[in-house]
């Protein structure tokens, strides 16, 4: 098999967000540690910035190449620059983000027509069904990448058959999940525009999703299988298809590349467990009134916290607040404010971490688990309530912060009951909690390492990589 290792192509395609380019990325240093050839598609914006990490692939002699494709966000009508979701700055620019993303097909075929040597299958996106027919007019298999777990594949399926038969499910109204070996429910305002309302523009690119899932060769899934055993093989039976977790692949980073950012010097003189880190992911927008709120409760919650305050919400206004109106003054040594990008994966693993403050992105969430850490959640929208449900009712290793829809405001004094239920160190709920949390992440670094599942089910997808290829 060494041999026939040697020679496999392939080719990774990421949607062009945080979300799915991060993950596809340490997934390229998973297949590539197993000896294959590894491509990996993206933009030139996206290339700059993930730059590093090919850079650390290289050194470890890891045969992996970035191909840029122009963006054609002209073509789409998006501002030049948007070529990553985190651009994005209102709706209508999301449908032309993804006009742009369908418009790379026909530069895509004419890309593998060239490469060298040809792929041996394609790995993309479930948000890019396009890829579907690339892949097919190449005779290729694709197998598609999930960014989302089981739990909320499954639960996604039965719950559009809820929707389907009573419509009349009003939007605070809450029903449960039935079929599943937990007591979850929803309200139709936590669940994603996709699912609630079918508008045009969305119900197209749906149909199209599920289209090209039905004739993919395989998904793989961001997940492992003892985190959620259960869902996974209950989807499993309802695609009738290859599907293979192959995750955690935040876990596929080594070396802490970025260990002289100031943070994680902070971090080494603060005492174990005892550090709150709050990051709400790529996406979300946080207003000022919202920040400034979460700020207080930071504060008036006594325990030491790393804060993230994301580019795309800074503004005078807060800027002020925070300095200007002393904030940082009034938390210093105990709290460190972070403006912009931060090594989130590498902030979580450091053992001062006691807690994680999510906005319940499926990364974010797969990496405080890895980390061992309970978590509060706070989701906002996407598939995140999902998340939250998955995290405090099936994982039972979080608090939620009691958000009830999308967009729901959060007061100061709940994010601090919430710090202090979450950073309790009784002997009861919280410990329990804590423990749960700290199996949990030993059973996901199990996973990925030499004869765990994850790593297992990589094979298994190489396998028939090449089964496919030698029946073509
Ligand atoms: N992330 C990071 N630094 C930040 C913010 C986010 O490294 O300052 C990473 C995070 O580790 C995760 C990804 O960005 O891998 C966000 O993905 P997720 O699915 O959690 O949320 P989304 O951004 O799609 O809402």
């Amino acid at each position: 098999m060494a041999s026939e290792i040697e020679q496999l192509h392939f080719l990774l395609i990421p949607l062009m967000s945080q979300s799915h380019i991060i993950p596809l990325t340490d997934f390229a240093k998973l297949i590539a540690r197993r000896g294959i050839v590894v491509s990996l598609i993206t933009t030139p914006l996206n290339a700059a910035r993930y730059r590093s990490i090919i850079d650390d692939a290289m050194e470890e002699n890891l045969n992996i190449q970035m191909i840029s494709m122009n963006f054609p966000c002209q073509e789409a009508g998006l501002p030049e620059g948007c070529e990553n979701m985190d651009t994005l700055t209102s709706p209508e620019l999301v449908n032309k983000f993804f006009l742009a993303c369908e418009l790379l097909q026909t530069p895509l075929e004419k890309l593998i027509g060239e490469l060298e040597p040809k792929p041996d299958c394609m790995i993309s996106s479930n948000a890019l069904p396009w890829t579907q027919e690339v892949a097919h007019k190449f005779k290729i298999p694709r197998y598609i990448f999930e960014t989302i777990s089981c739990f909320t594949l499954l639960c996604s399926h039965k719950i559009s058959k809820i929707l389907q038969d009573s419509a009349l499910v009003s939007n605070s109204e809450s029903f449960l999940v039935s079929g599943i070996p937990h007591k979850i429910e929803f309200t139709k305002s936590q669940l994603p525009e996709t699912i609630r309302e079918a508008s045009d523009n969305h119900k197209g690119l749906v149909d199209k999703i599920l289209q090209a899932k039905g004739s993919a060769q395989g998904s793989l899934v961001n997940s492992f299988q003892d985190l959620e055993p259960w869902y996974v093989e209950e989807y499993k039976k309802l695609v009738m298809k290859n599907l293979w977790c192959i995750g955690p692949v935040s876990l596929s980073n080594k070396k802490a590349s970025i260990d002289e950012h100031p943070c994680i010097m902070w971090l080494d003189s603060m005492k174990p467990r005892s550090v709150i880190y709050v990051c709400f992911g790529s996406l979300c927008r946080i207003s000022f009134e919202q920040l400034k709120e979460i700020g207080l409760g930071l504060e008036a919650s006594s325990f030491p916290f790393i804060w993230i305050i994301r580019g795309q919400d800074s503004s005078v206004e807060i800027e002020k607040w925070l300095a200007e109106d002393e904030f940082e003054e009034r938390v210093k040594g105990r709290g460190l404010v972070i403006r912009g990008w931060a090594p989130q994966v590498l902030i979580l693993s450091h053992p001062s971490i006691g807690g994680f403050l999510t906005h319940c992105g499926w990364n974010s969430t797969l990496e405080g688990v890895c980390a061992g850490v309970p978590m509060i959640t706070w989701p906002m929208f996407a598939e995140q309530f999902y998340n939250e449900k998955f995290i405090v009712h099936v994982l039972r290793i979080g608090v939620r912060i009691g958000v009830e829809q999308s967009g729901g405001f959060v007061e100061g004094d709940q994010v601090k009951r919430a710090i202090e239920l979450l950073m309790d160190k009784g002997e009861g709920e919280g410990n329990e909690r804590r423990m749960r949390a700290l199996k949990l992440g030993e059973m996901a670094k199990e996973s990925i390492e030499e004869g765990g599942s994850s790593y297992l089910n990589i094979s298994m997808l190489i396998q028939d990589v090449i089964q496919v290829n030698s029946n073509n």
